[in-house]
């Protein structure tokens, strides 16, 4: 479902970001990104989310290489993706129930459909009664839930993730991560970028890690200790 085949990366002013980076995520895989501050966990998912571009290698996408995706087509290819971010990114001016929604009205679909799915959605991160509340009146952890819910309300095949968990307490942080983890075993690939090792450790998945833009470790599930 991902694919990175000696994937390099370096943004002008000789910034060196990534370097010869290769891993695949299977459908229904969850992975964790980790590694230091600046080693390059960002730069890599937004290769994937196609915000920046690699200098050298192939990243792949549900078997699309995305080098050669022209910039006409980048909304549908990312259609594929959910994204949720450390600070949520929510339109703190719409309803709960509206910001989930967008992706839909992007994608074109039918305001019926539109409804069944949020709830659908809303139902899965708990929030089903929070539909009409402004993001604001919600708690942070709430606020984390919404932006996965409409990470994945459009069902997209990889989910990922940049440091979600970063601003709660270990325990919503669990909570969190235990929705990804259900999204995985319905088939989704999940890429999650996070410098938590505590909470790596106690998720038991695969860990790729990063230093300096290297990818120097590959860790399965079964071997987390
Ligand atoms: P991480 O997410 O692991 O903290 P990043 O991917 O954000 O790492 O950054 C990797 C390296 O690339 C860092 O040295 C960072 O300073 C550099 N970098 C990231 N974004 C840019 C950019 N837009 N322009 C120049 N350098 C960047
Ligand atoms: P995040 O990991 O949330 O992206 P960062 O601190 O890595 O936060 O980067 C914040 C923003 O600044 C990003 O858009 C990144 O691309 C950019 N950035 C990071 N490092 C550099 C850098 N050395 N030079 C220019 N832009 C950078």
């Amino acid at each position: 479902m991902i694919g990175f085949d000696l994937v390099s990366k370096r943004y002008e002013g000789d910034h060196q970001a990534l370097t010869d980076v290769s891993f695949q995520v299977d459908a229904g895989e969850m992975a964790f990104v980790t590694g230091h501050s600046g080693a390059g966990k960002s730069t890599l998912l937004k290769l994937l989310a196609m915000i920046e571009r690699p200098t050298n290698g192939v990243v792949t996408l549900d078997g699309q290489k995305l080098n050669t995706v022209r910039p006409s087509d980048i909304p549908r290819v990312r259609r594929k993706l959910g994204m949720v971010f450390q600070d949520h990114r929510l339109l703190l001016d719409r309803s709960v129930f509206a910001n989930v929604e967008l992706p839909l009205i992007i994608a074109g679909v039918t305001p019926t459909e539109r409804a069944r799915r949020v709830r659908a959605a809303l139902e899965k991160v708990g929030l089903l009664s929070y539909e009409k509340q402004l993001p604001g009146t919600l708690s942070t952890g709430e606020q984390q839930r919404v932006g996965i819910a409409r990470a994945i309300v459009a069902k997209p095949a990889v989910l990922i993730a940049d440091e979600p968990t970063g601003n709660l307490d270990p325990q919503l942080a669990m909570e969190i991560m235990g929705l990804f983890a259900e999204f995985q075993a319905v088939g989704t690939a999940v890429l999650v970028a996070s410098h938590d090792l505590m909470l790596i450790k106690r998720m038991k998945k695969r860990v790729v890690v990063l230093d300096h833009g290297k990818l120097v470790a590959d860790v399965p599930a079964t071997e987390v200790v």
